[in-house]
């Protein structure tokens, strides 16, 4: 189906700047068009998305990258429908996350968004096993504490399951929250620099398992980085620079 000059390769990476709308035949995970973002400040506006386009297919992994400050959390938390963009619209697997009501936009995060914090956002009164059963208990499921369990051994913390995340190292914690995100098994995961506070070695072990889930779950992964290493292991790398989404 590809042309020879490469112009359906181009336009599945999806990322350009003012395009037009595309058709699209493969199956489109995260479809972003023109979305802007300015904050209230007290100093006034503050214009951090400047019409932003974006295409994300299932099962691809993407790299947000960018200095500090330049939008990168701002754009994954409207990604995945936590805040709503100032103009534009995002829809994930089909649904418009930016037209829903607050009620769907929960649900459709609920079936479809897992997301790691940066500050990992554990609940400090539940134990390891209760913090990665919790979004599966949410759901009636009667197997959450079964496959909390199984996800809380692979990332390698089959012998923490009874800690709290204060008797956690950083690491440690920040792979509960991974298990946590990933337990429900979503189609898109995102992860804001998620290997940002860790030691060089726990960091690696972090990114091996974000691959790992990624392929045998064919999740749709973004994540924002500043470790190239990281970035250069997704299947491509895009750049938030003034406001704007570059392609490599
Ligand atoms: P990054 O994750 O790339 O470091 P952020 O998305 O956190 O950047 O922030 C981008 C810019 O928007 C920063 O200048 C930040 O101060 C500003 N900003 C973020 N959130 C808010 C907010 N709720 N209100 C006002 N300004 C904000
Ligand atoms: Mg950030």
């Amino acid at each position: 189906m590809a042309s020879s000059d490469g112009a359906v390769d181009s336009a599945s990476r999806g990322i350009r700047h003012n395009s037009p709308m595309e058709i699209h035949t493969r199956s489109e995970a995260i479809v972003v068009d023109n979305i802007s973002k300015i904050y209230t400040t007290p100093n006034g506006p503050l214009k951090v998305l400047d019409d932003i386009n974006f295409r994300a297919e299932q099962s691809e992994s993407i790299a947000i990258v960018g200095v500090s400050g330049s939008g990168k959390s701002t754009l994954l938390s409207l990604l995945a429908g936590l805040d709503l963009p100032t103009s534009g619209t995002i829809s994930i697997h089909g649904e418009s996350l930016t037209a829903a009501s607050e009620d769907k936009r929960a649900w459709l995060r609920n079936r479809y968004i897992g997301f790691v914090f940066q500050q990992f956002h554990l609940l400090p009164n539940l134990t390891a096993l209760e913090n990665v059963a919790l979004p599966l208990e949410l759901r009636a499921d009667a197997q959450a504490g079964a496959h909390a369990r199984t996800v809380l051994a692979q990332v390698g913390l089959g012998s923490r399951l009874q800690h709290y995340p204060r008797q956690l190292s950083g690491g440690e914690q920040q792979r509960v929250a991974l298990a946590r995100a990933y337990c429900p098994h979503p189609r898109i995961l995102f992860a804001d620099e998620p290997t940002g506070n860790l030691d060089a070695k726990t960091a690696t072990k972090v990114a091996e398992l974000l691959f790992e889930l990624n392929d045998e779950y064919a999740t749709t992964l973004v994540l924002v980085t500043h470790d190239e290493g990281l970035a250069a292991r997704c299947h491509r790398r895009v750049q938030l620079l003034d406001g704007r989404l570059w392609t490599d």
